[in-house]
């Protein structure tokens, strides 16, 4: 019989917090009264396995169901689709993983072809896990108020984003990404002190992550991580599974049925979770057309089997300290997280690694989702507990727009901040005394499309040729998300300084309509931002001809006149056009065309250097072929 839930349909909507993980995912939350806790199948079992199977029927299903489908359809049933989440069809690893089928050989994402004439991506698949547990959530909570989701702090911006989009895709309102160390942290009450360094050992089912975490005046920074893609549990596995297919009378190396080997990595798994409450499992193993497998194992024998990959974890922690600039004696306090953690053997090793006892008193399996559920409740009763001001992630890329209207993303989305980045930008036209900056928000390549966050303008440069000020832009946001831009002119030190607030007034429902923009745009985007970079790039060689020509027509040789004049028209006719690709060899061609030329142009430098100029000076005045920076438009002065 199941249960009905009755909630109060007054009761304000809760926040959640999820564990999008490799293997199993779970979803947790924080009642009214209460510590916060994760909400358990009709097996009272938190963890769903991270399994989607799509069946011939059309029907997609979910979890523990879609695990027992992964062995009679194994290229259906997408298991550790976390592994593939921003990754490119192309991408190496992708080749590397799993059995499916594979829709395309290339493409921004991978799509794998399944059942049903269907065709999903990671985004998709992750999407089926995250409704599953939305469903259990509201079947439980009734009204959901958003939710936290939690990525490996290693998670780069495509698979951040990826994540960010999958739980879009799953009709949820995500408030946040959060670093699953860092909440592994939260769940244990660590984000109320104000300083800290912590090492997080995470032990799953394929991966081992180890972070080093810095709680820095009650922000949390990730120092260092580290790991192994490909060390966990499952690698404990078939470690003991070799002794069993070995017991059935299997030599090693020798070709087996399918079937043996899943049973055998089956018992596997359940005598080493036995073996974590116990010193010695009975097991009997059913085999297919002979006797059941009668195993006595010991917990020594089962160390003994996984001690060399448990030292494994060891090489990796030691590195991340290093990269840390620390030592284990260093350390406040180390976090176990992942089911693995739960093997004694494991224990022992990390308390004996780092020279203390590890945090274990919260489940392993179920920190991280405990400590996601928390930021949700944070986040939702804004400012309850303005303490803990934690490590946050760009909304929208934060960039400067440059000559043609075309976006220079400084900062992209998805960053962590508090976050700097600098980048170096050049003059276009000779003499440019000024720069107008204009500072955006945004996905879109061209700047009219994106959100304008200021304008300024830097003025009082001493005239140059074109290309050679160099105006470095630097972009500072802070934990309160706080943009700070300054520029700096190099040569003259000639600097000045704004402040914008990038996040106000710029609700979520905005951010989701720029990006649904900015999917249906990417194409157009793309050939947009091609075309009118050629076309900067084509004015700036053509300026930079004509004055070359007009000032040194007597180093010209016979007839070359001609031809750079006919190489100039083609390519002034073509910048009117919309082919970018024939702009560009038409730059090409005058390139080439005028090289000759601008040889003799240097010779002639070189020799004036010899005579009592330094070569520091020539090598500017020469070596302007091709635009290294970006170009600024000029500004109100030049
Ligand atoms: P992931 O982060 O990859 O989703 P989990 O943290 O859920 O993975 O860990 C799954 C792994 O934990 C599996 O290999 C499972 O066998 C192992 N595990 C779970 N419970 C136990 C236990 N009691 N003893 C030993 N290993 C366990
Ligand atoms: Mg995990």
């Amino acid at each position: 019989m199941s249960l009905l839930h009755i909630h109060d349909p007054l009761a304000a909507p809760r926040p959640i917090g999820i564990d999008l993980g490799t293997t199993n995912s779970l979803v947790a939350y924080v009642p009214l009264l209460g510590e916060a806790t994760t909400l358990l199948d009709c097996d009272n079992d938190p963890l769903l396995p991270s399994v989607v199977c799509y069946r011939a029927d059309g029907a997609t299903v979910v979890g523990k169901e879609a695990k027992r489908l992964a062995q009679d359809f194994p290229q259906d049933t997408i298991v550790s689709v976390k592994r593939f989440m921003g990754r490119g069809a192309d991408d190496p690893e992708t080749k590397r993983l799993g059995p499916y089928r594979f829709a395309t050989s290339d493409g921004p994402v991978v799509k794998f072809a399944v059942a049903g004439d269907r065709v999903v991506n990671p985004i998709e698949v992750s999407a089926e896990i995250l409704r599953a547990l939305k469903q259990k959530a509201e079947d439980e909570l009734g009204e959901l108020g958003g939710a936290v989701i939690t990525v490996p702090a290693y998670f780069d911006d495509a698979q951040r984003q990826a994540t960010k989009d999958a739980g879009r895709l799953a009709g949820l309102e995500v408030l946040r990404l959060l670093n699953e160390p860092t909440a592994a942290a939260l769940a244990y009450g660590l984000g109320t002190k104000q300083n800290g360094t912590f090492a997080v050992y995470d032990l799953g089912g394929g991966t081992f992550d180890v972070t080093i975490l810095v709680l820095d005046e009650g922000v949390f920074q990730v120092r260092s991580t580290g790991g192994d893609s490909q060390l966990g549990g499952d690698d404990m596995d078939r470690a003991l599974a070799e002794r069993f297919v070995r017991a059935m009378g299997f030599s090693q190396g020798a070709e087996l049925p399918a079937g043996h080997v899943r049973i055998a990595l089956d018992a596997a798994r359940a005598v080493k979770h036995a073996l974590t409450e116990q010193d010695v499992v009975d097991a009997e193993i059913e085999v297919p057309g002979s006797q059941p497998l009668l195993q006595r194992v010991t917990r020594d024998e089962l160390d003994v089997l996984i001690k060399p990959l448990v030292e494994r974890t060891g090489v990796a922690c030691r590195r991340a300290l290093r990269d840390a600039g620390l030592s284990a004696k260093d350390l406040d306090g180390v976090i176990l997280v992942g089911g693995s953690t739960r093997v004694p053997l494991v224990r022992r090793y990390v308390a004996e690694l780092f020279g203390r006892e590890p945090l274990t008193s919260i489940d392993p399996d179920q920190v991280v989702a405990i400590g996601a559920a928390i930021q949700a409740d944070l986040l939702a009763g804004q400012g309850k507990n303005d303490a803990v001001l934690l490590l946050d992630v760009l909304p929208l890329s934060l960039g400067i727009e440059a000559m043609g209207g075309v976006v220079e993303k400084i900062l992209p989305r998805n960053t962590a901040i508090p976050a700097s980045a600098a980048q170096v930008f050049t003059t276009y036209a000779d003499n440019q005394t000024g720069f107008v900056l204009h500072v955006v928000q945004g996905e879109r390549e061209m700047a009219e499309a994106c959100r304008s966050l200021a304008r300024f303008t830097l003025k009082g440069i001493p005239p140059m040729p074109a290309g050679m000020a160099r105006l470095s832009v630097r972009f500072d946001v802070d934990a309160d998300g706080i943009l700070k831009v300054s520029a700096q002119e190099e040569t003259t030190g000639i600097k000045q300084e704004v402040e914008v607030k990038p996040s106000y007034g710029l609700g979520d429902a905005e951010i989701e309509r720029m990006l649904l923009d900015a999917y249906d745009h990417a194409d157009n985007d793309v050939s947009l931002r091609a075309l009118r970079q050629e076309q900067v790039e084509a004015e700036r060689i053509i300026l930079a001809t004509v004055s070359a020509v007009a000032s040194d027509a007597a180093l010209l040789a016979a007839g070359e006149r001609e031809a750079i004049d006919a190489a100039l028209q083609a390519l002034k006719q073509a910048a009117q056009g919309k082919d970018h690709r024939r702009i560009h060899d038409l730059i090409d061609q005058l390139d080439r065309i005028c090289k000759p030329f601008a040889g003799r142009r240097m010779d002639r430098s070189i020799a004036r250097a010899l005579s009592g100029r330094s070569l520091h000076d020539v090598e500017r005045e020469t070596s302007h072929a091709r635009g290294i920076e970006p170009h600024l438009r000029p500004g109100a002065e030049s």
